[in-house]
């Protein structure tokens, strides 16, 4: 199969529809990772940093790594949105907060992990998802090259485009591996963003009573 990059549009190799659309709850379009591809990748790396691929901790590394990458990027072909459209019709015009959704990414600039928690606040517009669903948007969202900023917009764009709802608010807290193990090595910093629409962006008061159920008692 070819290691055509996805970029943005659905063009990349779909020959092997195998049995992983039976799978339940996920929106997997059958995409198979080039596994032997990062398994060469990665036996180059370790020649050009002066190591030797070949003894015997090593041997198995490559195809350790492209496994792990495989999993890491398993959200690169899946379509989240698919878990926001088995909504529930509920009069519920309150506030609905799922708080601490942990989830790992990977930091597309350096390809380093950056890990953390998600909290979703909305208010429905009578379409409410099961709080499972959430989780499963900030998983699949995540498992893609990412950058924290772009996590959180997206998150709330879908709940805006697949629920219709009246406000959503995202925040992200993260500690970026990137950060700590390299460059200016700031180990316990965290990197918060946050994604405000529809009410929570026009209404200082909804967006303060979604920022104190986030953070209060911490
Ligand atoms: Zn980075």
């Amino acid at each position: 199969m070819s290691a055509s990059q996805p970029s943005g549009n659905k063009s990349f190799d779909q020959g092997s529809l195998s049995g992983e659309l039976d799978e339940p709850a996920t929106s997997a379009v059958a995409y198979e990772v080039d596994l032997p591809r990062i398994e060469r990748a990665v036996r180059e790396i370790l020649f050009a940093v002066g190591e030797d691929p070949d003894r015997e901790g090593l041997r198995e590394t490559p195809a350790r790594v492209a496994r792990m990458y495989r999993e890491l990027f398993s959200g690169l072909h899946t379509d989240p949105r698919i878990h926001l459209q088995k909504f529930f019709t509920e009069k519920y015009d309150e506030m609905v907060l799922v708080k601490d959704i942990s989830f790992n990414s990977m930091c597309e600039h350096h390809m380093l992990p950056f890990i953390g928690k998600a909290h979703i606040g909305y208010v429905p517009n009578g379409k409410v998802v099961g709080l499972s669903k959430l989780a499963r948007v900030v998983e699949e969202i995540s498992h893609r090259p990412q950058v924290q900023e772009r996590m959180t917009e997206q998150i709330a764009n879908l709940l805006v485009e697949e629920l219709g709802v009246k406000g959503v608010a995202v925040v992200i807290e993260a500690a970026h591996s990137c950060m700590s193990i390299r460059g200016v090595r700031k180990p316990d910093s965290v990197c918060v963003t946050s994604a405000m629409k529809g009410l929570f962006r026009s209404n200082l008061s909804s967006r303060s009573e979604v920022m104190n159920l986030i953070y209060g008692g911490r």
